[in-house]
């Protein structure tokens, strides 16, 4: 065989299998397009999943008619030059979209820029341009694509199901939605408005993205969330962070951008996984949106030809930036739980409207007694208004399991145990970490028996066991006496903590770092010195440990991100009774 240079169609077909990996691909070129080209509006139109028909229309700057050829060129592009090779603003800059796309399908463009009298179109047939014709269109470009991949069958073999498809284009959609939260977007999935996003004029950003929040992913994903506008050296995060117990089987609402690119990078979601990870059982994944803004010459986004990925010049910084950002801004959550489980309760409390009419009837003939005692409740209430605490007095405990308090608006359950633990492991953890735990000499110490392989391990591991507040020496050839235990793991079954702390230490001796081996330690010990459920709790008791919880850090979710209490308003109690 001869080495010869291919021809342009081939080249485009090539660059066309990194390009566009499916339809979604497609549409977010184009529409990347649109937002280089200052378009404010957006509109996007798809059939069959993107594999019959994709049209992306535009109100941006067009394109000029004696450009409109050189366009559909590889490597043509108006975004790139030698002075701003390492500076690069725009989304697109590799001249490829355009090409790749009308190699593999049947392209109609049509586009005016606002000089122009006249639109143009360009027809394209699988990389074949037929001539361009002058056309009636407003200021801006509309692009069809047709039958994507018809002419490279492996490719169009390889895509999914017509729902599989249709559903990335959503999701692809509400992520540049969510990015270029200054643009309306409109997407009809088979002539059906599927998402709708509004422009909206003098805002500040905060209120933007606030919207464009909702927009996208309703009240409920706000509601649990926490706002966050930081600058760290030159780094600008700003965004929304989900609460702890606002978790999710999937990574689908977590959106990141940098530098006004939608990246879709594993490797720094995988830092949020990091930085929640304390709160948020390992299967599991936190809801964020992370705006980060740095300077350009900070970040290589010519990495990847579909550019969802970019490379950080200092990437260990940025690593520990995220995460000091996340812990930072989760520690003001302290108490606060999710609101889902609320709604869940409510969902659960409310029944069928016939069910409940019966018992308001019932409940009617007993009203007197019912006001007499809401008029009690009233009076208690002012005594309490003059100190405002968030969960509120403990009013009594049931099925030895759950506290009730009563708040100024509503009510809280809590589930004693879990929100002990939480309470114990922070103690516990901030101790450690301070080296300086108290712990208490038993009286007794306890002697117990290990096996021999056991015994050999643990001579290295005393002294670390010691920085936990476990006191234990050697006893004869096979045992070990435990002379000293944290002392707020008092009256905890000695032997029992000792031996899954051994354990926890020999299994994972070195496989983890420092601080994963701190906290699982801590996890360990804060189950060992909680609060069972079932056991009888006094009032002030309970409301000793609500106190102890507004003042504790992260105490709205346990060890494994489940919430530690659910709160019910007034209102919506009103509501479930059919007051309001
Ligand atoms: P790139 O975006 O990397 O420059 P493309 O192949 O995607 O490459 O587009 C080629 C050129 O066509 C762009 O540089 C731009 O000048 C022009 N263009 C494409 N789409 C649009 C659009 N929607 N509005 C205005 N100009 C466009
Ligand atoms: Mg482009």
């Amino acid at each position: 065989m001869n080495i010869k240079i291919l021809s342009d169609d081939i080249v485009n077909k090539i660059a066309a299998g990194e390009v566009l990996e499916r339809p979604s691909s497609a549409v977010k070129e184009l529409v990347e397009n649109s937002i280089d080209a200052n378009a404010d509006e957006i509109n996007i139109f798809i059939r069959d999943g993107g594999k019959s028909e994709i049209i992306v229309s535009d109100n941006g700057d067009g394109i000029n008619s004696n450009e409109l050829g050189l366009a559909l060129r590889r490597h043509a592009t108006s975004k790139l030059s030698l002075e701003n090779l390492n500076n690069i603003s725009s989304l697109g800059f590799r001249g490829e979209a355009l090409p790749s796309i009308a190699s593999v399908s049947e392209m109609l463009i049509k586009t005016k820029t606002k000089n122009e009298a006249q639109g143009t179109s360009l027809e394209i047939c699988s990389g074949v341009a037929k001539a361009i014709k002058p056309v009636n269109q407003k200021k801006g470009t509309h692009i069809t694509v047709r039958n994507l991949f018809f002419s490279t069958p492996a490719r169009l073999k390889f895509l999914k199901s017509e729902n599989y498809e249709s559903l990335t284009i959503k999701k692809i959609t509400q992520k540049l939605a969510m990015c270029n939260f200054k643009v309306s977007f409109n997407l009809h999935i088979n002539n059906k408005l599927i998402l709708t996003t509004k422009k909206k004029k003098d805002e500040t950003n905060h209120n933007l993205l606030k919207n464009r929040v909702t927009e996208i992913l309703g009240n409920q994903y706000l509601e649990n969330c926490i706002y966050f506008d930081e600058t760290v050296e030159g780094f600008k995060f700003l965004g929304y962070l989900g609460v702890p117990t606002f978790h999710y089987s999937n990574t689908n609402n977590q959106f990141l951008f940098v530098n006004g690119r939608v990246i879709q990078d594993k490797s720094l979601n995988v830092l949020f996984k990091l930085a929640y990870r304390d709160f948020i059982s390992y299967d599991r994944f936190p809801q964020f949106v992370c705006f980060i803004n740095c300077p350009r010459s900070e970040v290589d986004v010519n990495v990847h030809p579909t550019k969802n990925e970019v490379r950080f010049k200092d990437i260990k910084s940025l690593r520990s930036r995220i995460i000091n950002l996340v812990k930072n801004n989760l520690k003001k959550v302290n108490h606060f739980a999710s609101t889902i489980n609320t709604k869940k309760a409510i969902d659960k409390f409310s029944r069928s409207p016939s069910q409940r009419s019966i018992e308001l009837k019932d409940i009617s003939t007993d009203s007197s007694s019912n006001t007499e005692s809401i008029n009690e409740k009233l009076k208690s209430k002012e005594i309490n208004e003059e100190k405002i605490l968030p969960l509120g007095f403990a009013k009594s405990q049931f099925h030895k399991t759950y506290i009730i308090s009563e708040t100024n608006d509503g009510i809280i359950v809590v589930d004693q145990h879990a929100a002990h633990e939480r309470i114990v492991y922070e103690k516990i953890k901030s101790e450690i970490y301070k080296k300086k735990i108290t712990t208490q000499i038993l009286l007794i110490p306890v002697v117990i028996d290990l096996d021999k392989s056991t015994i050999d391990v643990l001579g290295d591991l005393l002294d670390r066991v010691k920085s936990y507040g476990l006191v234990i020496e050697p006893f004869g050839v096979d045992s070990i006496i435990v002379r000293e235990i944290p002392g707020i793991l008092s009256g905890c079954d000695v032997k029992i903590l000792t031996l899954d702390i051994i354990n926890e230490l020999i299994e994972n001796n070195d496989s983890k770092s420092v601080e994963e081996q701190i906290n699982k330690v801590c996890s360990k010990m804060a189950c060992h010195g909680s609060i069972r459920a079932g056991r009888e709790m006094q009032i002030n008791e309970m409301n000793d440990l609500l106190r102890k919880m507004e003042s504790t850090p992260f105490s709205g979710q346990c060890n494994h991100g489940r919430p530690t209490y659910v709160e019910l308003k007034l209102n919506d109690i009103e509501r479930l009774f059919g007051r309001k």
